[in-house]
């Protein structure tokens, strides 16, 4: 059976296709010759995601799943949370986004935040979401050289150090990411 991921990502890609059951062959957006942006214009997490797989779905017959994910900072009410691409603008670029972020935490106490992922499956005419969660906090400083986005300035609770300070192992056992693919792969294994 063929599932499309909708991402271009071949990284995701394969890291993702050795965990499905191996009658399920994973193709991505390049494969099943999608080139063109998908929209992305609801307002929350869940919504991008949903969006994205019904996309495919409809303009190109097959099931999929597709991911969005977004930082969620207490003091700022959920922000940046579905505009974490571009909050800084949109050339989404993630020095300005972590620059913006810190600028706006400066004198606040409260540092707490999450990252949540969503993972939207479409699947025998039926919509499936999986969420996987990250606790933690925004530090005051960017540390680490490793990961993407936001990782130098988020520390998962219970650690010392930043996502980008962590082994890609230990990022995936624990992070958002990591944990909603594991909801996704026990369902298809079930
Ligand atoms: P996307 O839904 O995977 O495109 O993620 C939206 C934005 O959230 C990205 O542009 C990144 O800035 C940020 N982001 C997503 N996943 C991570 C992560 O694992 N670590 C740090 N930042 C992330």
């Amino acid at each position: 059976m063929q599932l499309v991921f909708a991402t271009n990502n071949l990284n995701k890609i394969k890291e993702v296709q050795t965990l499905v059951p191996k009658h399920i062959k994973l193709l991505s957006l390049k494969d099943i010759g999608c080139f063109e942006d998908i929209p992305e214009t609801q307002n929350t997490i869940e919504g991008n995601a949903i969006q994205k797989a019904e996309y495919v779905k409809t303009n190109y017959g097959y099931d999929c799943f597709a991911d969005d994910t977004g930082l969620e900072v207490d003091a700022l009410n959920g922000a940046p949370g579905v505009f974490s691409a571009r909050y800084a603008g949109e050339q989404k670029n993630a020095d300005d986004n972590m620059n913006k972020l810190l600028n706006a935490l400066e004198n606040k106490p409260n540092r707490n935040a999450q990252f949540k992922t969503v993972i939207s499956l479409h699947f025998k005419d039926q919509t499936y979401t999986f969420t996987g969660i990250c606790k933690g906090e925004i530090t005051t400083e960017k540390t680490g050289e490793k990961g993407f986005g936001y990782d130098p300035i988020f520390k998962p609770a219970g650690y010392n150090e930043t996502l980008a300070e962590m082994d890609l192992k230990i990022k995936n056992a624990i992070g958002h990411r990591g944990k909603a693919v594991a909801k996704l792969i026990a369902f298809l294994n079930s």
